[in-house]
């Protein structure tokens, strides 16, 4: 079962198409990592997916079917299914709000402020290293970890299904990440969570995610199991993307690609495959053909006429369709 379906959604600022056409389900109960360099769409992507911004065409589903754009549902409830945990929970956390009304917040603008829902806010903050001691103070007398814990505490008020996390970890010291993301982990089953994790850090993804999607330049151009992933990336872009990462372990590194030339503009992006220009294995049929994103084995799809499993074995031979 899906807890979120998007199909062909895309997301436009003017004129520019900073998410085209990205068809991607999350599944219940997994954590998907939403992997891409800087500026390729997936912050928009939360964004919309969290319902702060629309969508120019396509559709999101929510795990009941219903569209998220549908009229007959009331935004706060589709809101109140999907969280959207902000990068810098400083610029989500009002410094003039103690923990105690930050806390309450969420419950009294959906109107579930009771004793018993407070009760179960105040456990699970406890549960989580949020004594009672901190009720009472601000923002600004937080470390970053304990601010971090609060906005989770904020996003988890109305009891959602899915928790959007864009770059939960940033600006956090290593110790700090560790214990987050141990966090997260333990939170999803018995909070009946699914995870869609945003994050450049590729050890974040690597370590704590089931499934990998990545992002370049406004489409989705390979998804799959995280381990099949990182040993073995089909897409030139996603070895590229890997390689890249000093910190993956030694042998990946010795297989470096590096990506070479800048990321095209979103606003006027290449012909055929936008990776074509900076692709180590493109052929002609790379720069008029846009290649689709297909279903493969093992639950791996990707974007490619020359994947590279197929590349090494007959690198002259496009996938036909
Ligand atoms: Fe490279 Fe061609 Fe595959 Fe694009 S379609 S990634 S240019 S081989």
């Amino acid at each position: 079962m899906n807890v979120l379906t998007l199909k062909h959604a895309t997301i436009r600022y003017g004129r520019l198409t900073a998410v085209d056409g990205v068809s991607l389900e999350l599944r219940k109960g997994e954590t998907l990592g939403l992997v891409g360099e800087s500026g390729c769409g997936k912050s928009s992507l939360a964004r919309a997916i969290a319902g702060l911004q629309p969508l120019a065409g396509g559709s999101l589903c929510v795990e009941d079917g219903l569209r998220a754009d549908d009229t007959g549902q009331r935004p706060v409830d589709r809101r109140s299914k999907i969280q959207l945990l902000f990068q810098d929970p400083g610029a989500s956390l009002s410094p003039r709000m103690t923990v105690q009304s930050l806390l309450a917040e969420p419950l009294k603008i959906r109107r579930r402020h009771n004793p018993q829902n407070w009760e179960r806010i105040v456990t699970l903050a406890r549960s989580i290293g949020l004594g009672d001691q901190l009720l009472e103070r601000y923002p600004h007398q937080l470390s970053g970890g304990q601010a971090r814990r609060v906005a989770l505490v904020r996003a988890l008020a109305t009891e959602p299904s899915t928790i959007v996390a864009d770059e939960p970890t940033a600006g956090l010291d290593i110790s700090v990440q560790g214990d987050l993301l141990n966090l997260l982990r333990a939170l999803r089953g018995p909070l009946g969570l699914s995870y869609l994790l945003i994050s450049h850090n590729l050890n974040v993804v690597g370590r704590v995610t089931d499934r990998v999607a990545v992002m370049y330049l406004g489409q989705i151009v390979e998804t799959g199991p995280t381990a099949e992933l990182f040993n073995a990336p089909a897409h030139p872009y996603t070895q590229a993307l890997f390689s890249a990462n000093l910190t993956l372990d030694s042998a990946r590194r010795r297989e470096r690609r590096l990506l070479k030339g800048e990321v095209p503009s979103a606003s006027n992006p290449p012909s055929g495959c936008r990776f074509h220009k900076r692709c180590p294995v493109a052929q002609a049929v790379c720069a008029s053909q846009i290649p689709r994103l297909r279903p493969g084995q093992n639950d791996r799809s990707v974007a490619c006429h020359f994947p590279l499993a197929i590349a090494s074995a007959n690198s002259s031979q496009a996938i036909s369709g």
